[in-house]
Parts: C-alpha cells; sequence; structure tokens
C-alpha cells in the first residue's frame, strides 16, 4: 500500500493554489515549481544576490557556498563519482551543444561515426548535425520495433560499425517509452563507443545512478524536475570532461591569459564561462533536496495508477488513435483524433482548461517515421490527480463530438 497522498503533494505547488481550475497535463514541457524552489529563489535576489567565485565580500562568498552546495545536492543526486564531474549550464539543449562541440574538436575524426535514434529530440540531434557535416563525420540511426521501442537488435547490428559515440535518450518526449539505458550502455561500451545519455525526461521518472549506469556523460534540465528554467546539468566522466572543447569562453573558465596564450581553469569551472545563474542553480539544489523527502517508487506507482486510468478511458472513446504504449512508460501519452489536426484537438482541451502540448514535439524525425503530421501529448506528472484523468477524457469526449 502506498503511502502516497497526491493532496498533501499537490497542496505545495502555489500554481495550483492559484489557478484551481487548470488541468495541467504539459509536464513534459515543463513542470511547475514547489514553494521550496519558489521560495529558495526568491530568498537569493532578496537577501544575497551577489556573485560567485570572486567577490571579496561575504555576501558573495555565502552565494558561492550555496551555489557549490547545489553542485554537491547534484553530485548526491545522480551519485556522480566526484563533484567536479557535475558542470552547470541553462539545460539540456546547452549541455548536448557542448558535448558535440567538445568532442568534435578532440575525439571525434573525420571518416568517424556516431550513432542516434529515430526517437531522439532534436537537441540531441542538430548539434551533431552541425558539427558531423563540416567534418565529414557520419550519423547512423537506430530505428525502431513494431511497439515503437528501439530495435536492440539493429542496435547491436550498427555498433558492429564501431561507432565512436553513442547518444539516446533516457524517455522518449513523444511516447514516454522508457528506453533499456543500462543495457544500452553495456552494449555501446562493449564496442568501445562513448556513451552520451540524453535524461531531459528521464531524469524525473528515475534518480539515475552514475555509477551504476556507467554512461560517459548524462545531461538534463532543471526546469523538467520541479527546478527553475534556464538551469541545466552535464554530467560527464572526468578523463572526458577534461577532453571537451569549451564551447564558450570568457571568465571563470581561464586560469591565465595574455593576447598570446590562455590556459584553463580546472573542472568543473573549465566549463562553466561567465556568471552562471545562480539563484536558479540554487533553486534547483532546493528543488532536487525537495523531492528526495518523497519514495521515488510512490511517485511512479501513482503516475502509473493515472497512466492506467487514462488509457483505459481512451479506449472508450471513438476515434482515438494512441501512438504510445501503455508499458515502460514513464507517463506520457501521444495521441490523436481520427485525421484532425493535433493543433485544433489541444486548442479544444484548451478551451475547457485542459493544458496539454501538439505538434512534432521537436522530433521531427520520430513523426516521418510514423508517418503522422504529429500529435496531441498528455505528459502526467506526480502532483496530477484521478480527477485530471477524467477531466482530461471528458474534453477529449467532447472535442471527437464537435470535431468528427
Ligand atoms: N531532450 C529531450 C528528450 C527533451 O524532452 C527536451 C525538452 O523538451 C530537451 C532535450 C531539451 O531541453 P531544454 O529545452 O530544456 O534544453
Amino acid at each position: 500500500m502506498s503511502g502516497f497522498d497526491v493532496q498533501q503533494f499537490r497542496s505545495q505547488f502555489t500554481f495550483f493554489q492559484l489557478q484551481p481550475d487548470w488541468v495541467y497535463l504539459d509536464n513534459a514541457a515543463t513542470m511547475h515549481k514547489p514553494k521550496a524552489v519558489t521560495d529558495a529563489v526568491q530568498r537569493f535576489y532578496q537577501q544575497q544576490n551577489s556573485n560567485v567565485h570572486r567577490g571579496a565580500h561575504q555576501l558573495s562568498q555565502r552565494a558561492t557556498t550555496e551555489f557549490e552546495q547545489a553542485r554537491d545536492i547534484v553530485a548526491s543526486f545522480i551519485n556522480a563519482k566526484h563533484r567536479h564531474e557535475i558542470i552547470f549550464t541553462s539545460g539540456a539543449t546547452a549541455a548536448l551543444n557542448q558535448i558535440a562541440f567538445g568532442l568534435m574538436h578532440t575525439v571525434l575524426q573525420p571518416g568517424d561515426r556516431i550513432l542516434l535514434t529515430q526517437l531522439e529530440h532534436h537537441a540531441n540531434i542538430v548539434p551533431w548535425q552541425l558539427h558531423c557535416q563540416r567534418h565529414g563525420i557520419h550519423i547512423d540511426v537506430v530505428p525502431l520495433n513494431s511497439s515503437l521501442q528501439l530495435d536492440l537488435a539493429a542496435y547491436q547490428q550498427l555498433l558492429l560499425q564501431k561507432p565512436k559515440v553513442v547518444s539516446f535518450s533516457h524517455v522518449s518526449n513523444v511516447l514516454g517509452h522508457i528506453q533499456p539505458v543500462q543495457q544500452m550502455v553495456a552494449m555501446a561500451k562493449a564496442a568501445g563507443a562513448i556513451t552520451v545519455i540524453d535524461g531531459a525526461q528521464g531524469v524525473v521518472y528515475q534518480q539515475p545512478d552514475m555509477q551504476q549506469l556507467d554512461c560517459d556523460f548524462y545531461v538534463f534540465s532543471g526546469h523538467k524536475i520541479y527546478g527553475p528554467t534556464g538551469t541545466g546539468v552535464l554530467y560527464g566522466k572526468t578523463a572526458l570532461l577534461e577532453q571537451l572543447t569549451p564551447l564558450l569562453a570568457g571568465g571563470e573558465m581561464i586560469e591565465q591569459v595574455s593576447f598570446v596564450n590562455t590556459t584553463f581553469n580546472k573542472l568543473p569551472f573549465r566549463l562553466e564561462a561567465g556568471t552562471p545563474n545562480i539563484a536558479g542553480v540554487i533553486g534547483l539544489g532546493a528543488a532536487l533536496q525537495w523531492i528526495q523527502q518523497y519514495n521515488n517508487n510512490d511517485l511512479i506507482q501513482h503516475k502509473s495508477l493515472l497512466l492506467k486510468a487514462f488509457f483505459s478511458g481512451l479506449a472508450q472513446i471513438k476515434g482515438v488513435d494512441i501512438l504510445s504504449m501503455p508499458v515502460h512508460n514513464a507517463g506520457i501519452v501521444a495521441l490523436n483524433v481520427d485525421s484532425e489536426h493535433p493543433s485544433d484537438v489541444a486548442a479544444m482541451l484548451d478551451q475547457q482548461q485542459v493544458a496539454v502540448r501538439s505538434g512534432q514535439h521537436c522530433a521531427m524525425p520520430l513523426f516521418s517515421y510514423l508517418a503522422r503530421p504529429g500529435a496531441v501529448r498528455c505528459a502526467f506528472a506526480a502532483y496530477n490527480t484521478l480527477d485530471d484523468v477524467n477531466r482530461c477524457l471528458l474534453a477529449l469526449e467532447q472535442a471527437v463530438e464537435i470535431l468528427t
């Protein structure tokens, strides 16, 4: 029996107190923030507001301490071996751009191959493509099987071509399908590849353990795990982080600068040029500390109850075409209504104060494969309730009635 009390959990989000009429199911785009996070950000601006790592005064030293404490919280949350393996970025996109740029100038050589998958978010395609085209590096793509899971037999075959880098999502941001990341990392490592995991959707589902996963890089965005926007994490193993060419250069990341030469700072600062998002990082630390008071299995169980109710309700509505599978699903459902355009369906839900996202969800190659113009995406979070599920189903029923 789960001890999870959804009303207690939900009561910690000011948004739901101020906007009780909304059913918010756009959680894969961004999540709401608990008071613990908004308070931490507000307190920083109201009581400290100093720059980090450079001030001679106590306020700056205190800001530095809190900022660096957030690094410790993240390192412990994902069980990184060393705190300097946590690089703060503005989000998963910035982190993936840093990895692609950084490897392209050191590890990857013309003629090399990298391996991506059919269901990647554009943030895990375009940064590679930008450099691959210029440097003569080939991109291969792992296809999907009939259950819209990655085809592991095809993956194994593609690994025989010895890609230097394999980069894939932990959880699909469109379908919600959870990838067998532990197995995929082991297979890639056996083939000698560097492994990159896009954990933008995965980190909120399951606290990832870097030492157990043993991937080389793992990235995520703070705002998809209850933290502030403009924050993100690039985790990397020390030896590989040392090999990344910095994407951003400027203050903080240097040791010595002259007009002839520059030497770089040590990790993590080498990859954190300029003034960071100090309040945001402190808020991210607060988010991760806050969520750890809950048992993650309880949150998973709660979301799977919502998902089960949603899938069985959808089965009763004529004309709904569900793209997502209910198994190995982190709580995201992509669907269409007959041949109606997804944005028309989303607009009808919006009129009933049900917030979902529609379109191609920054995953055009996946939609080309699915041969669909897009989909409506309902993404559940631990603060959603069965009432939210029912209201969304009702709104969908009405949309079907009016549109078809
Ligand atoms: N990767 C995945 C799987 C995502 O879902 C997203 C955002 O939706 C991103 C990367 C990019 O995240 P951000 O826009 O926060 O940088």
